[in-house]
């Protein structure tokens, strides 16, 4: 039989790091929780018999949100046969709540201080005999990310298997007597005395679980009358004592450093400041969009289109094929189709590796939890959790994962909201439409793909608003408990890989789902119904577009190419630029890339082009984020609502820039036009300012009392 270990710890202490060190394998890692939200097995690296687990981070043995649940049921029922627990020496105190449940298990437990480099950085010092002495486990000081201390950590964890282990003593005797006695009473089972705290705490999920005889629980609940008195709960006198216990552990074994020499205090004073906070988002995010789309990126990007895409790589193919003599059909589908569909989309990799580096770096130095941290501020005047950030961050590389990221969240209207919305949010895919029209139209501006960030933030927040205030979302929002991680240079390794890995999936996206899709764009787009060869204007393809072309006549693109990009944008997002690739790149057989773009400024202005470009990224995602959203909305009907509300709004959104845009560069009133817009701004308007019947005083529930217990 396997041994099996398990990584139990907080969210954001180095699980996923420490998984990856130990097994070698390529799991995401991020200093936010919800990244791991389902369980991972891996061997260790040296030891096959070894499987380790990487389980989503848990606060408590007492799960408020799903990805908890997973953890702790886990935990609980399947038994691993030792636990390895992760605690953040940077921030002992808070993890260790967790220690003292995880030793009430009967699994042997082994900490592993973790980010001990990040500790010595810091000044603070640990005594690590007197804190393993207080705790009765072996602590062992670890850095995940170098890989020093994990594989002895292991080594201790594996040495302990099968052998008895005491928990930590952490209640006074009059409790701990009643525990031993609630013990008394139930069966034997595994983590009877885990069961024992949770009957004292009147914890119906676990008397259900147990199912105990009715006599055997009229005695528990007389131990707990005579042990508890003036009043308390049971649940808060235990979290008291565990939190006193700590206390004393920790002023007894850690000496801090003066909070004025760690300069990442200093850093947030400025970057987390109330007034300079978001000033300071909105211009490193400008940074990052003018390095990777304006400069850097685009050097790359006009040689992939123009050279490499434009020149040598058709030029080449065409040779080749004339050389082959092959049919004229078939070149065009290679040369016109496959090259400059896929031509179009691949021209965009410089781009995106260099905000993907930009992105991961933000990410990996700890500045993007600031900003979780800032928006959280911000979502919660506006009624919303911080906590719906968090997927968000995560989507800026791929919807679907931010998605499932949502499970971090307890409040269930909370939860489906974040499904909804984190779609509004820029992913990479959606990267190569704004380099297109940014490139196209707006001569590389930076500020085009800025804003196409803000405005994804404020969708969600304008969303937030209007939603909150319907009776599906009401209620209040749920608390947000993050620590900050220390500011660090990061590993150069980590994001380069990280980068890497986004970057290939591009690749391989490109290679497939988009290949295929040229290749069918170009079938239709060349063939009429009767399956003759024709002319564009008369394909299959625009008579499908044209069907639906009217109806974006309002938004300043009623032109049956952009209609079906947008379409085809459903498979997924880099379609809508493979598509155009196709479409426009045969129409005057276009010789290179720039031309190309001059065919795209004769059919958009670039007010049209605004509008077309914010309607794909703000209308029903691609196929596999819709997928992502059934699987968490875990209904149809929700699916379906979610994916009829963000085209809605995208359509409104554009529909309101296009014509008021128009309105104010003509100056000409087209009642027409106008009309409509005014009628939709005054809705909208009315669903945003309207008074909000639902909001409630704040009562004090069970998650709130959670979220105070963590502070
Ligand atoms: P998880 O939520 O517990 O799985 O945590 P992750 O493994 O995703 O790591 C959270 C963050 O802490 C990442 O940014 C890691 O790079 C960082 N990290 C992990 N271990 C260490 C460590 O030992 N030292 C330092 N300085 N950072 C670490
Ligand atoms: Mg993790």
């Amino acid at each position: 039989m396997p041994i099996k270990l398990s990584l139990a710890g907080n969210p954001n202490s180095g699980k996923t790091t420490m998984f990856n060190a130990l097994t070698g394998s390529d799991q995401r890692v991020g200093n936010w929780p919800g990244v791991t939200v389902e369980r991972k097995e891996g061997k260790l690296k040296g030891n096959p018999d070894v499987i380790v687990q990487d389980l989503p981070g848990i606060y408590s043995l007492s799960p408020y949100t799903l990805e908890e649940v997973v953890s702790r049921n886990y935990l609980i029922s399947e038994q691993p046969d030792v636990i390895v627990n992760i605690v953040d020496a940077t921030n002992i105190e808070r993890n260790l709540y967790l220690t003292t449940q995880l030793t009430e298990l009967g699994i042997p437990v082994v900490i592993a201080l973790n980010m001990f480099d990040d500790l010595a950085k810091r000044g603070d010092k640990i005594d690590l005999e007197k804190l393993g002495g207080l705790l009765g486990c072996t602590v062992i000081p670890t850095s995940a990310v170098r890989n020093t201390g994990c594989q002895g950590a292991v080594e201790k964890a594996v040495s302990l298997v099968g052998k008895e282990f005491p928990h930590i003593h952490c209640f006074n005797e009059e409790i701990e007597n009643a525990l031993i006695e609630i013990e008394s009473l139930l069966p034997e089972i595994p983590a009877s005395r885990w069961y024992a705290v949770k009957l004292f705490e009147r914890d119906a999920k676990a008397a259900e679980t147990l199912t105990l005889p009715a006599d055997v629980s009229a005695k528990i609940e007389a131990i707990i009358e005579r042990t508890v008195k003036n009043g308390c709960s049971p649940e808060e006198i235990i979290a008291r004592e565990r939190y006193d216990f700590i206390s004393k552990v920790v002023s007894s074994s850690v000496t801090k450093a003066p909070a004025s020499l760690d300069p990442s205090a200093r850093i947030d004073s400025i970057v987390t400041n109330r007034f300079l906070a978001l000033p300071v988002f909105a211009a490193v995010m400008f940074l990052v969009y003018y390095v990777s789309i304006t400069t850097i990126g685009s050097m790359g990007t006009d040689w992939v289109n123009d050279v490499l895409f434009g020149e040598i790589i058709p030029d080449f193919v065409t040779g080749l094929l004339e050389k082959a003599q092959t049919a004229l059909w078939l070149q065009g589908l290679i040369v016109d189709g496959i090259i400059h569909g896929v031509g179009a989309v691949l021209g965009f990799l410089p781009q995106m590796l260099v905000l993907f580096l930009c992105l991961s770096f933000l990410e990996d130095c700890g500045y993007m939890s600031r900003v979780a941290f800032i928006m959280d501020r911000i979502f919660r005047s506006f009624g919303l959790s911080g906590k719906s950030f968090i997927p968000m961050l995560i989507a800026t590389g791929c919807s679907v994962p931010g998605i499932m990221a949502s499970r971090t969240i307890e409040n269930e209207s909370d939860r489906r909201m974040t499904v909804l919305t984190t779609g509004f949010i820029p992913c990479g895919a959606k990267l190569p439409v704004i380099a297109l029209i940014a490139g196209a139209l707006f001569d590389n501006a930076a500020w085009v793909a800025t804003s196409c960030y803000l405005a994804g933030i404020a969708a969600v927040v304008i969303s937030g608003v209007i939603l909150k205030k319907t009776r599906l979302f009401a209620g209040d929002p749920s608390p947000f408990i993050m620590e900050l991680p220390s500011y660090h240079l990061p590993l150069w390794s980590s994001v380069l890989r990280t980068t890497l890995q986004r970057g290939w999936s591009f690749v391989r996206k490109a290679a497939t789902i988009i290949l295929l899709s040229t290749v069918i764009i170009w079938g239709l787009q060349n063939f009429n119904w009767r399956f003759q060869m024709v002319d564009a204007n008369d394909s299959m393809l625009a008579s499908i577009g044209s069907i639906l072309s009217p109806l974006f006549v309002p938004l300043g693109w009623g032109n049956w190419r952009a209609v079906v990009a947008t379409l085809t944008g459903l498979i997924a997002k880099e379609n809508v630029v493979g598509t155009l690739g196709v479409l426009y790149g045969v129409a005057e057989a276009a010789e290179d890339g720039s031309e190309y773009w001059d065919l795209l400024r004769r059919d958009y202005s670039r007010l049209a082009a605004y509008s077309f470009l914010l309607f794909n990224l703000l209308c029903a995602p691609c196929f596999a984020a819709v997928g992502a959203v059934r699987r968490e909305m875990m209904s149809a009907r929700w699916t379906l609502f979610a994916l009829g509300y963000q085209t809605a709004f995208a359509f409104i959104t554009s529909l309101l820039i296009y014509q008021f845009g128009k309105f104010f560069i003509s100056g000409v009133f087209e009642w027409q036009g106008m009309v409509p817009a005014i009628v939709l701004l005054v809705f909208v308007l009315y669903l945003l300012f309207r008074k909000n019947k639902f909001a409630r005083k704040k009562d004090r529930n069970a998650v709130e009392l959670h979220g105070e217990n963590l502070k």
